[in-house]
């Protein structure tokens, strides 16, 4: 039976990418070591560092003036790293809570001293929607921090709020090369590598050249400009998910790219989104508008019969479909490496099971 992988993360990749690492495993390109047996400083490395590099400044249209750095620590160690960094005339940030991990972020950013502003929540609405940037005062924060696509809650922002001369710093770990979006609208992006760039252990910071290396004494694992100079390799980078990063970019090249991704994940959520939304038995809470190309969430209102359709579905190779325990019901994550049969076998799964139920 064949498995589809619904997981929010670590999540599926493409099957030809783990072909292509058990050929490299024993012997990287006949060197007689493997991939992860190699020395960061190697040439047979630095092939592998600069072509990712190159190939993430091209797939996603990274202007010259900013910085594309490798960290360890997930996206969790940013939440920390960017006020420390960014944060530097004000001490004071702006935050459209859409989720736990917008939260999360400002949480982190309070721990090091740094003021968050809340503009706007949609909490009370259990984070169906998206919060609304209705007005910004400039002057007043170093960045305003969004999460591109919440993971959890299922919402996402095709347009960016618009900031004026505030920078804006977006958390895109979940739709990170998943969906195209302008750098040259933020200052900052932050996204782990385990959703649509390979394995965890590898985070991507893209930052603008003038807004870093104006804090002095940071402790060195967070500092933008130590590793801007270092060229993220201060210390022993994470060489094997760097591998892995650079063989998704290059199947993302050979794929079509960015704008071909998004396409498909309209496709592959307008599937889902489409039959739950002509559905009696299920139904998608998140407003039409906002909604994720990349999580999305549904529920019967039964948790019961939620667990039922998890189980049924995992019984049915379709794997990991169970909602984050903060939301209930269940989330399907459909992360460029899911294909479109996937999808498919998971709506013709619930059209049995609602047929079966409703008898
Ligand atoms: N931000 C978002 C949107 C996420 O989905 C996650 C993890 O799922 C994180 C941040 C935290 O990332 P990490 O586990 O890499 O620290």
């Amino acid at each position: 039976m064949t498995i589809y992988n619904f997981a929010a993360g670590p999540a599926t990749m493409p099957a030809k990418v783990i072909q292509q690492i058990k050929a490299d495993l024993p012997s990287y390109k006949n060197s007689g070591m493997s991939i992860m047996e190699i020395s960061h400083r190697s040439a047979l490395f630095d092939n592998i560092f600069q072509k990712a590099q190159r190939d993430m400044r091209d797939l996603l249209k990274i202007p010259d003036n900013y910085q594309v750095l490798f960290f360890q620590g997930g996206c969790t160690l940013q939440f920390t790293a960017a006020p420390l960094n960014l944060a530097n005339k004000y001490h004071k940030i702006a935050l459209l809570d859409s989720g736990h991990w917008a939260d999360r972020a400002g949480d982190e950013a309070k721990r090091v001293g740094v003021k968050v502003d809340v503009l706007d929540s949609t909490k009370a609405d259990h984070y169906t929607r998206l919060p609304i940037l209705k007005t910004l005062s400039s002057d007043t924060y170093d960045y305003l921090h969004i999460t591109t696509n919440n993971t959890i809650e299922g919402t996402a922002y095709t347009n960016v709020p618009e900031t004026g001369t505030t920078e804006l710093v977006g958390d895109m770990s979940s739709n990170f090369m998943g969906q195209e979006y302008d750098i040259k609208k933020f200052g900052a992006i932050m996204a782990g590598a385990q959703k649509n760039l390979g394995i965890a252990g590898l985070t991507v910071v893209i930052v603008r050249n003038d807004l870093i290396g104006k804090v002095n004494n940071l402790p060195s694992m967070v500092d933008y400009q130590l590793f801007a100079q270092k060229d993220s390799m201060f210390n022993t980078p994470p060489v094997f998910a760097i591998y892995a990063a650079g063989l998704v970019l290059q199947w993302l090249k050979d794929q079509g790219g960015i704008s071909e991704m998004e396409r498909r994940n309209r496709q592959k959520s307008g599937l889902l989104y489409d039959f739950l939304d002509n559905s009696k038995l299920f139904t998608a809470p998140v407003v039409k508008a906002d909604r994720s190309l990349t999580n999305v969430v549904f529920v019967t209102g039964n948790p019961e019969i939620d667990q039922q359709v998890v189980t049924d579905a995992a019984d049915n190779g379709l794997v990991n479909i169970k909602g984050h325990r903060s939301v209930g019901g269940m989330r399907a994550s459909l992360y460029n490496a899911m294909p479109y049969e996937g999808v498919e076998k998971l709506v013709d799964f619930l059209t049995k099971f609602e047929n079966d139920y409703r008898g």
